[in-house]
Parts: C-alpha cells; sequence; structure tokens
C-alpha cells in the first residue's frame, strides 16, 4: 500500500463531479481530509444537497477513507449572488456574454471561495487546500486558470503569512481523463457513485437520467460531462 502523506487538507467539495472526485484524490493521499461547501444563491442549490450523500457515500467506498473524512465546513456566502449577478445566481439566459465569458461567470467566485476557504485551512492548521478547478476544457473561466490560481496561493500566503499549497489535480486534464481518475482512485464503484449523486447541471435537473449522471443534458456543464463521459467509453460525442 503507498503510503499516505500525514499532513492534512481542505478540499473545496460542491457535490459535483469534479470536486467529489478530488475529495478522493485527497482521501487516497491525505490523513485527514475536510470539505467545505459554499452556499451563495446558487440556482442549482440542488448541488448542496447531494454534497452529505456523496461524503457517505465516498466513506462507505472504503475504511481508509472513511478514518480520514473529517468534518464538512458549509459557509454562507448569500451576499455573493446578490452583488454579482450572472445566469447561476439570477434568472438569466444561459449563452455567451458581449464581452465573450459566458453568461454562468461569476465574477470572483473562485477567488472568493479560495480565499475563505484558506481562511478555514489557516484556523485549522491544513496545509493544503484542494480544488477542482481546470483550464483544460474549462467555461471559460479565467478564474479557473492556472495562473489565477498561482497568483491567488502568493497573495494568500503574503497576507496570512502561511505557508498554504492550494492543490488542482484536475487542472491539465479533460473531463474524459477525469472520468479515469475517479476510476482510478476508487474502480467502478467510484465511478458508480460519481455518476448516481453528484450533480453538475446549471439548471438543477434531477429528473432527467442518463448514462453519465442526472441533468438536463443542454445546459453547458451537462454537455461537458456528457462529452467527457462518451470521450472516456469510446462512444461517439453526444
Ligand atoms: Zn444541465
Amino acid at each position: 500500500m503507498p503510503s499516505v502523506d500525514p499532513s492534512s487538507a481542505l478540499v473545496l467539495f460542491s457535490g459535483g463531479q469534479d470536486s467529489t472526485t478530488c475529495l478522493a484524490w485527497a482521501l487516497s493521499r491525505y490523513e485527514r481530509v475536510e470539505t467545505i461547501g459554499f452556499g451563495y444563491g446558487q440556482r442549482h442549490a440542488v448541488e448542496m444537497e447531494v454534497r452529505d450523500p456523496v461524503r457517505r457515500g465516498l466513506a462507505g467506498l472504503s475504511p481508509d477513507w472513511a478514518r480520514r473524512l473529517g468534518p464538512d465546513h458549509v459557509v454562507p456566502l448569500d451576499v455573493l449572488g446578490r452583488v454579482s449577478v450572472s445566469a447561476l445566481t439570477a434568472d438569466q439566459p444561459m449563452g455567451t456574454r458581449a464581452d465573450g465569458l459566458p453568461s454562468t461567470f461569476v465574477p470572483g467566485r473562485n477567488l472568493v471561495f479560495l480565499t475563505f476557504a484558506a481562511i478555514v485551512a489557516f484556523q485549522r492548521g491544513i496545509k493544503r487546500v484542494v480544488t477542482g478547478v481546470c483550464e483544460t476544457d474549462f467555461s471559460g473561466y479565467p478564474d479557473c486558470r492556472d495562473d489565477t490560481v498561482k497568483a491567488l496561493q502568493v497573495a494568500l500566503n503574503l497576507g496570512m503569512e502561511a505557508r498554504l499549497v492550494l492543490e488542482t489535480p484536475l487542472m491539465w486534464i479533460d473531463k474524459a481523463e477525469t472520468w479515469q481518475l475517479a476510476h482510478d482512485l476508487g474502480g467502478g464503484p467510484l465511478v458508480d457513485l460519481v455518476v448516481a449523486d453528484t450533480h453538475t447541471c446549471y439548471v438543477g435537473d434531477r429528473s432527467h437520467r442518463h448514462d453519465w449522471g442526472a441533468g438536463c443534458g443542454a445546459c453547458d456543464a451537462c454537455r461537458l460531462r456528457a462529452a467527457g463521459w462518451a470521450k472516456w467509453k469510446g462512444l461517439p460525442t453526444p
């Protein structure tokens, strides 16, 4: 069995495919793993509701994971949804804005999330903050870029006199490789858990079931997830 890093990690955990894969990644590496989630008035609040079942499901996959999984922290950031208007937080159409950014872009969201996560990590003596941002096939969010995360890590460590490490295990892999990573970490049972229990759809649809999970099948998040699944399975692009 590979040796486990004795240090601890805090995973930004939304209940989606990416952050669930990141949580499994951290549980397979670190001796103590806690999770943090944010309520910010998102339209797909169903994400927040699947967090507990997904955490329990992960703990059920491995006694080691169950032992390492620590408390969950939920931070209400409703103010973000009031200050930052987007298609994720208001009843606006999905699409592309005049400046080329997706309408689902919530300005500053990941900067705020990572900063609050760093505050919690700092106070709890946790060294690593893990986030599922990715610039390979991302939806065009500039705060998911590697340079953004690296710059923020420098700013946080300077500003808090800390040595936090922001870890981004998905940064350079695509959605198909994220499915493969889940399979590498937890085999078929973890893939099944991701399909059945995680939530990615922007409009909060859990009534339509597909091979890749629940969702409307039409929003950007569903299309990315479905295309990644098809590529991983060697199926035609949907
Ligand atoms: Zn959808």
